[in-house]
């Protein structure tokens, strides 16, 4: 079973090119800064492939894929 994952932006590397939300604005917002707003959850299957896709085109290496945390049982 594959873990959960996360997209995670560098901030202090990003330069607000727009790349990422370009290449996958179903999964990446902007604000009016233009600064990438990723999804604060553990993404979907489909929506971890959007992301690899915005890893690749970012000159910044400022986007990540991490494993979320286990979620706590109930
Ligand atoms: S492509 Fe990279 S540097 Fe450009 S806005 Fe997206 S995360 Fe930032």
């Amino acid at each position: 079973m594959s873990q959960a994952q996360l997209l995670v932006v560098d901030r202090a590397a990003c330069a607000g090119h727009g790349l990422c939300y370009g290449t996958a604005p179903d999964l990446i917002d902007c604000n009016d800064q233009g600064d990438p707003i990723v999804p604060d959850r553990p993404l979907g299957a489909d929506e971890v492939e959007l992301a690899r896709e915005a890893i690749l085109v970012c000159p910044e290496r400022a986007l990540t894929l991490a494993t979320a945390p286990a979620a706590a049982a109930s």
